[in-house]
């Protein structure tokens, strides 16, 4: 009685939510997946999709244990891409091309978001759906794809990947962890950590197949979100953006100083990108490079490479900042001279005119200011403890 009494709310509520049907599916479309449960996914999938059409999502139509993560990877790649065109859930359609079981109960899909004029794909995105409580709930596909992967715990850090790992960048990675977050007052975290190449492979760990948006990008991670870390370069450190993950917890987003942030993630961290030989690219080495190029231009004046952040490092890395490399010095001896309340409050300079309050508390703090910066930084840059 009770279950004809769910298949009959389930139908009901299958025929309600098919008069919106935002997911349709192709002629080409075949599954062996038995009809009623077809019907059941559909339903779920359009209402998911429904659920992202006013550029919110809830978890609602989520797994609950993956529920955050799968709602991270949602909102980065999906809702976030899509949320200035206004008009995106009339101007392109949703189609369901993919469906079929990788294991009990766990069923695998793809939909492929494309412009209705142009048929110009925008997104395909694979999700794994599975039944609960009378319904259907979707799921990245990222445990999936990483179910043949080696694994391996280093302290907090529980690492996925495919062949090997370096342990000694692990423990590091492990010792940055546990450091930066009890310098900012909190417990360290423990995280997943997934090792890929590029962001081309993060994006399809996650699910997200194809993202126009960022057709031929490679240089961006993932995470960390809901403790969860996709690297880049193959790498086992990724204290850069762990700085700022810890960071995001204590200081309030009007507050961040963002020349501080980039700073004091390479001063604590790393510089996020690795050099041409997969090595990480500390601080130390920066300091040492930009004291060599200041030998080998004689005018250059360190206050305009910090202003312009001119690019000098592109033999190593094209994104890494003379900015972030100066401003981390800066903070290094504001962390000597003043603590940890000093780096709170270099951290907590105002997100606005970043340049000016980052400059009014080093002047505050230990008396920098754009007028002796040359002097000042350079003579800091000289005494920095750099590599032997
Ligand atoms: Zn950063």
């Amino acid at each position: 009685m009770k279950s004809i009494f769910f298949t009959g709310c389930w139908l009901f509520g299958i025929l309600a939510l098919q008069a919106q049907g935002l997911i349709s599916k192709p002629s080409y479309f075949k599954t062996e997946l038995d009809s009623l449960l077809e019907t059941q996914i559909v339903v779920s999938l359009d209402s998911l999709f429904h659920d992202m059409s006013d550029f919110k999502l809830s978890t609602k139509y989520l797994k609950e244990e993956e529920s955050e993560l799968t709602k991270a990877v949602l909102n980065r790649y999906f809702v976030s891409s899509i949320r200035r065109k206004r008009t995106f859930f009339k101007d392109y359609s949703f189609k369901l091309i993919n469906l079929y079981e990788t294991k009990k109960n766990n069923y695998f899909l793809t939909v492929v978001v494309t412009k209705l004029k142009s048929n110009e794909v925008h997104h395909i995105i694979d999700l794994l759906a599975t039944p609960t409580n009378q319904k259907i709930v979707f799921f990245t596909p990222i445990k999936h794809h990483a179910q043949f992967w080696k694994n391996h715990t280093v302290g907090n850090i529980t690492y996925h990947f495919r062949d090997t790992i370096s342990l000694l960048n692990a423990k590091e990675f492990d010792r940055k962890n546990t450091l930066i977050s009890q310098k900012l007052g909190l417990t360290p975290d423990s995280f997943d950590f997934y090792m890929c190449y590029n962001e081309q492979e993060v994006l399809n760990l996650l699910g997200i197949r194809f993202l126009s948006d960022r057709v031929g990008l490679t240089r961006n991670g993932f995470g960390v979100y809901t403790k969860t870390i996709c690297a880049i370069e193959n790498h086992e450190d990724f204290s850069h953006d762990v700085f700022h993950y810890y960071s995001g917890k204590v200081n309030q987003p009007q507050d961040r100083n963002w020349i501080t942030e980039e700073g004091v993630a390479y001063l604590w961290g790393n510089a996020y990108y690795t050099d041409p030989n997969g090595e990480m690219v500390l601080l130390t080495r920066l300091v040492s490079e930009l004291n060599a190029y200041l030998d080998s231009h004689p005018d250059a004046k360190l206050f305009e490479l910090f202003e312009r952040n001119t690019k000098i490092f592109s033999h190593i890395a094209p994104e890494i900042s003379v900015r972030s490399t100066i401003a981390g010095v800066l903070a290094h001896e504001i962390e000597n001279k003043k603590g940890q309340e000093g780096i709170n409050t270099l951290i907590n300079a105002g997100s606005k005119n970043r340049l000016e309050t980052f400059l009014t508390a080093t002047e505050h703090l230990i008396g920098v200011n754009k007028h002796n910066f040359n002097t000042r930084v350079k003579k800091l840059l000289k005494r920095y403890p750099t590599e032997e």
